[in-house]
């Protein structure tokens, strides 16, 4: 099973009130700085190498898709299509008829 930073979380919390930061970091083979982190800031995500001794998937910056705004897992499965549809002739119409409506004189 693929042990999260979430679950590495659960087990300091949990091992914590009977160990001692020193106990902890000798177990877990990383200096108690990280463990302290981890165990105070739920925000915080160790450095990859530190990741790598803990056993948790290290984490990195990934590109985001201009066209989604979001991060694909793999490629972009659509690279030309725009997240938003194209208006039709009459969408157009409607929207620049109401614009003037709206806003008077073209
Ligand atoms: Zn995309």
């Amino acid at each position: 099973m693929l042990r999260t930073i979430c679950n590495l979380r659960g087990d300091l919390l949990f091992n914590k009130p009977v160990h001692s930061y020193a106990n902890l970091a000798e177990y877990y083979g990383v200096n108690q700085y990280y463990l302290w982190n981890i165990i105070k800031n739920e925000d915080y995500y160790p450095p990859a190498w530190v990741c790598q001794i803990l056993k948790v998937p290290a984490r990195a910056l990934a590109p985001v898709c201009p066209i989604h705004g979001i991060v694909h897992p793999g490629r972009c499965p659509r690279p030309r299509k725009p997240c938003l549809p194209w208006l039709s002739e009459e969408e157009v119409e409607e929207r620049l008829r109401y614009i003037k409506e709206k806003y008077g004189k073209d």
